[in-house]
């Protein structure tokens, strides 16, 4: 067998990356072990502003552009809603937040999504005495549907091989590799937090950070937008709302623990005051690295070798634009951003 690429691993990033195959009429072929489950516990949000510090998300912009038709040409390829508008009201603490909202919805780029009042909480449930920031144009992406939806048609086209990468298996070619009788042009390595395991690429500093999620049903809350202050409440359907998310840098399992389940219940009890039960509890790690920006490159002597990660906590908006420019590296020769280029790790 002869392909154009092997990709490791069909979260996000190797899902991104075999679409922008497709559309180039590249041939490939998936490896997934069913190892890591970042993309499969993702909350799906996508939202430019960062809601901490009232600041745009790096690169927003660029990436939303290439993103929306991204998810909208999935839509169409299976015939399937993915996305959902999804207005955020974020919560304010204090006077001092309602004002610093004001100053940063006046800036350029904040201004086309962050409504400049303050939105005066009707709903006697939720904890917000101060009111809410609301933000427009962001939304979900139900992540897990898609990529149980892609992995599915992949099987059926004979190009997913639903098992374990071993790295020791590459066999070098002058051009290109072998591996277990596939030859291929090169190799692109989407494994996630799996690139711990992976001997070409394990030095780069990824900063993993493990959350949990809970999701809960709450027939009497009765709203459509998500929550935003300690946790976020995203409602998903049917009364239910995923709850999130931990940041744990010490747990390097994908399990769900009664820490994490206790730290989302006592956030959650602050915000709301309604009755809930909880219905799921999934965990996941988000493949963050040190600088919070992605790893896109070749190996320095194995050029076959190609890294597609490091999406961190935003995967959904900056998956397609990181593959798109990671294409165009390997076939057009264009530079990387020296930002999101691995050499800026190299001594
Ligand atoms: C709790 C939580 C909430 C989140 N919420 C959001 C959100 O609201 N919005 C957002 O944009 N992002 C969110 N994220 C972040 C987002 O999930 C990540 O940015 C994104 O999923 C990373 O995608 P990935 O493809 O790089 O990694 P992964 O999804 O981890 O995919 C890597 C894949 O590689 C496979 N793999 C690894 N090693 C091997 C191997 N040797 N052989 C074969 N296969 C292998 C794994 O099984 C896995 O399927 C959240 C993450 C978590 C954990």
């Amino acid at each position: 067998m002869q392909v154009d690429y092997i990709i490791v691993g069909l979260g996000l990033a190797g899902i991104a990356f075999a679409e922008e195959l497709n559309r180039k009429k590249k041939t490939f072929l998936v490896f997934e072990d069913y190892s890591q489950n970042s993309s499969l516990v993702a909350g799906g949000m996508y939202n430019p502003v960062v809601l901490k510090r009232f600041t745009s998300v790096w690169n927003a912009k660029e990436q939303l552009e290439t993103a929306i038709p991204f998810y909208q040409n999935l839509e169409r390829i299976f015939d399937k809603k993915y996305q959902n508008s999804v207005d955020i009201y974020r919560i304010f603490k204090s006077i001092e937040e309602q004002n610093n909202w004001f100053m940063a919805s006046d800036k350029p780029m904040l201004e086309d999504y962050m409504i400049p009042k303050v939105i005066k909480n009707t709903n006697h449930y939720i904890n917000a005495s101060y009111g809410y920031g609301k933000l427009i144009k962001t939304g979900r992406i139900d992540v897990n549907s898609l990529a149980k939806d892609y992995r599915q048609l992949l099987i059926n086209l004979n190009q997913l091989k639903e098992e374990k990468f071993h790295y020791k298996d590459i066999i070098f070619k002058d051009k290109g590799i072998e591996y277990h009788g596939v030859k291929s042009n090169r190799i692109i390595f989407c494994e996630g937090f799996g690139l711990k395991e992976n001997p070409f690429f394990n030095n780069l500093p990824m900063r993993e950070a493990k959350g949990e999620l809970l999701t809960i049903h709450a027939p009497d809350l009765k709203v459509n937008y998500l929550i935003k202050s300690s946790v976020f409440i995203l409602p998903i359907g049917n009364d239910r709302y995923k709850v999130g998310a931990t940041f744990n840098w010490k747990d390097k399992t994908k399990l769900p623990t009664p820490e994490g389940k206790r730290e989302l219940e006592f956030k959650l009890n602050s915000v709301i005051s309604c009755d809930y039960t909880i219905v799921d509890h999934t965990a996941g790690i988000r493949p963050t690295v040190i600088d919070r920006r992605p790893l896109l490159g070749m190996h320095k002597k194995h050029k076959q070798l190609v890294i597609l990660n490091g999406l961190g906590t935003r995967g959904v908006m900056i998956a397609p634009l990181m593959a798109k420019k990671l294409f165009q590296y390997i076939e057009n020769g264009e530079q990387l951003d020296k930002e999101i280029d691995i050499a800026r790790f190299e001594k």
